[in-house]
């Protein structure tokens, strides 16, 4: 049995979103060519897959994206890393989070890459090397200005001569993450690239030798080719979702429908109230939809008022209380809705513009980004693959 709110996830979507980002960067190199500036090359991909790969499934997706040709993969800790390693992945996988000292032992045991981000964690990896008579590969982290993880920029010279001189760790790239690669203002973005190149160029003077550098998340990346470096780190992008403002010419497949069915249909008189708080009053005998959705699956109270879902074809408002396992959607407008009618929450129904709802509408309704939307969906909806025909055909 498998309920009926259920997220169904296209695999075939991610492999269409990695191949059209390599098409993309691979164009904009050969433009910069011409053009005689910017990087000449094609960066690497980094697919990002951390947090469930913003809850599509973290293992479906990975393979999807292994198959279409990433090079490497990134988590946010090391069970993500093991979740994936186990179930056979064999690309290289970073580990983008700070590591607790009780766990770096999955990073030997299932060839993980970590970050180290700062003096601590080298010395606690170095040890962790010492004592397996190993050694270990690993990505540098550089804090730019976001002031989360990393070494901080502008006092490299102290904090890495131990890491650098370490015979046991090997640094294999050296990267940054930006503040607000997604916002119009470009300064910030600008000054964090500055920090960056001063930062590599920095390393070499402290021995290191050159080594490979990435920093743009799929924002970062959209915005400027001169951040893209040697590899780089999308997510929302694979997912076919646009960053921030940030508009695309890229033709991107959203990964993710959300879809359901209505429980029951109500009609409600004149003056009636509906749902916790009784906050919708109806002006009209209405008809409602009642859909098994609530806030336990991810769906936001906010909704309430902001937020619609497809029926028949034709958006229904969501009105009342969304509450724990149900909202409720007026339907007055719609003829014919009956129990069993298929709900659309995020996705299309229908060739129409307005027959489409996606994760970027839904998180503009409610203040939020799109990211949220699609990471906060619950472990209760399942997660149902839909495998292709044949992806070529539909690329
Ligand atoms: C999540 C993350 C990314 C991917 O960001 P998107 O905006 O989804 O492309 C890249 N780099 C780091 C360090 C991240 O944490």
């Amino acid at each position: 049995m498998i309920r009926c709110t259920t997220a169904h996830v296209h695999l075939d979507a991610v492999r269409h979103n990695l191949r059209a980002l390599r098409a993309m960067l691979a164009a904009d190199a050969a433009l910069n060519r011409d053009a005689g500036a910017g990087p000449v090359a094609a960066p690497d991909i980094i697919a990002v897959v951390k947090a469930n790969a913003y809850g599509h499934g973290a293992v479906g997706v990975a393979r999807a994206l292994e198959e279409a040709g990433a090079q490497m993969l990134a988590v946010a800790d090391i069970e993500e890393g093991i979740e994936l390693r186990d179930a056979g992945i064999t690309l290289p996988i970073l580990v983008f989070g700070a590591l607790s000292v009780s766990e770096v032992d999955g990073l030997f045991t299932h060839g993980l890459t970590p970050t180290i981000s700062s003096p601590g964690a080298g010395r606690a990896l170095e040890q962790a090397a010492r004592a397996r008579g190993t050694t270990l590969s690993y990505h540098l982290k550089v804090d730019t200005g976001l002031n989360r993880l990393g070494f901080r920029h502008d006092n490299l010279g102290r904090t890495l001569q131990a890491l650098l001189a370490s015979p046991v760790l090997s640094l294999e790239a050296v990267y940054t993450h930006f503040s607000s690669a997604d916002e119009p203002d470009v300064a910030s973005v600008e000054a964090q690239r500055r920090a960056f190149d001063t930062a590599c160029a920095h390393l070499v003077a402290c021995g290191a030798a050159p080594v490979r550098r990435h920093a743009a998340n799929s924002a970062a990346l959209l915005r400027d080719s001169r951040l893209w470096f040697d590899a780089v780190r999308p997510g929302l992008l694979l997912y076919g979702m646009a960053p921030g403002a940030l508009h695309t010419a890229m033709d991107l497949r959203p990964a993710m429908t959300l879809t359901s069915r209505v429980v029951a249909v109500k009609g409600v008189r004149t003056g009636e109230a509906v749902g916790y708080g009784g906050r919708f009053a109806a002006e009209r005998p209405t008809t409602l939809a009642v859909i098994p959705a609530g806030y336990a699956d991810g769906l936001d109270r906010r909704l309430e008022g902001r937020g619609a879902v497809l029926i028949r074809g034709r958006r229904a408002p969501i009105v009342g209380a969304v509450s724990m396992d149900m909202l409720t959607a007026d339907v007055t407008e719609i003829s014919d809705v009956s129990p069993g009618d298929e709900v659309v929450l995020l996705g299309s129904q229908g060739g129409a513009a307005w027959q489409q709802i996606d994760a970027r509408e839904m998180a503009a309704a409610i203040g939020t980004i799109p990211y949220e939307i699609v990471c906060r969906l619950g472990s209760r909806i399942a997660r149902v693959t839909e495998t292709a025909i044949d992806d070529e055909t539909i690329d």
